[in-house]
């Protein structure tokens, strides 16, 4: 596993991250004892950073991986979770000093976990920005001092608004989902004002959320019938070149150096270790320039309602 500096935290983090919605039950039903294999497998191949939330699978995946890491050494690994997203509607975000002081509470004895190593606003396109800036980042600000969180990020889809935030002075970290895969790059937009700021960059979903996978996407996936059946023929051309897309997907992903992390969401341990692979093997370039002129027409096309539906 090769790791990266995770902007102005002091981090090492490994490229690979391990996304835990799928620990929540978001591509499917989980078997918990499985789910905590994935989390154990993850830190035996040198995965050091775990990003979860308590929407996800309604506070179940925090759950999940509070029983795995309790049975792993605390310094084997960053812990990152989230604030002010608790539900799938509008009204289920709450971004008030007094709710993530108590989320996060919440979250750690879910987790059985003495402090966060970095707490985020989860889908920060939803919070009013003056509560943000005025209420929710000071209230985590005063968090790190009691020691119970160490590093402050925010979570999104809008680029400009994740790059407006990296500007304030207290933000770590800025994650973004579904902006740099074979499907769309354009999170590269703001990389550079990023990185002269030293914000460390997560890169959520390198297969789509599933749409670059032989299993295809979730049902409450955002993209339109084009957009899916786009990417199912570029799963049906790998196929028939003996190939695997997501093997790609992953290659792809991981690949930009101003990247510190890229998450991969499983609850599955072979998937974590074919992953650990894949970034390792030599890229293909001939299938990968096939492959992109397949995806050519969706390239850096969000699709409509992509916020609501987002994991
Ligand atoms: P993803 O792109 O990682 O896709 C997940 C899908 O890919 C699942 O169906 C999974 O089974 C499949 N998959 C995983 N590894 C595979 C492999 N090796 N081979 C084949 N299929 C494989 O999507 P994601 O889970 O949404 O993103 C990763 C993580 O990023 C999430 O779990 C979450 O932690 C984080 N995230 C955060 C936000 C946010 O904060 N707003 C949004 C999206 C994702």
């Amino acid at each position: 596993m090769k790791y990266r500096q995770l902007g102005k935290t002091g981090w090492k983090v490994s490229v690979l991250g391990l996304g835990a919605s799928p620990l929540g039950g978001a591509f499917g039903k989980v078997d918990e004892k499985e789910g905590v294999k994935t989390v154990h497998t993850a830190v035996d191949l040198g995965i050091n950073f775990i990003d979860v939330a308590p929407f996800y699978g309604s506070t179940r995946a925090e759950t999940i991986l509070g029983k795995a890491l309790k049975e792993i050494s605390r310094e084997r690994f960053y812990l990152a979770t989230k604030v002010g997203r608790y539900g799938a509607s509008v009204e289920d975000f709450d971004f008030s000093a007094q709710r993530v002081i108590q989320s996060v509470d919440e979250s750690l004895r879910r987790l059985k976990l003495s402090h966060i190593d970095l707490i985020q606003c989860h889908d920060v396109e939803f919070a009013p920005w003056a509560q943000l800036v005025q209420e929710t980042i000071p209230a985590l600000e005063k968090l790190k001092t009691t020691g119970k969180v160490r590093q402050i990020g925010v979570t999104g889809f809008p680029l400009p608004l994740l790059k407006k935030l990296g500007d304030l002075k207290p933000i770590d970290t800025v994650l973004s989902y579904c902006h740099y895969c074979l499907t769309d790059t354009t999170l590269v937009r703001i990389l550079a004002p990023l990185k002269a700021k030293n914000v460390g960059v997560i890169n959520a979903s390198p297969f789509a959320m599933g749409l670059l996978t032989e299993k295809g996407p979730p049902p409450w996936h955002p993209a339109p019938a084009n957009y899916r059946d786009i990417c199912a023929s570029a799963v049906d051309h790998c196929k028939k070149r003996k190939r695997d897309l997501s093997k790609l997907a992953l290659q792809f992903a991981a690949s930009n150096r101003d990247i510190s992390t890229t998450l991969v969401g499983t609850s599955n341990p072979k998937n974590l270790r074919n992953a650990a692979k894949w970034v390792e093997d030599r890229v293909e370039e001939d299938l990968l320039a096939e492959v992109q002129t397949l995806l050519k027409p969706i390239l850096n096309q969000p699709w409509e309602g992509g916020l609501e539906k987002n994991s």
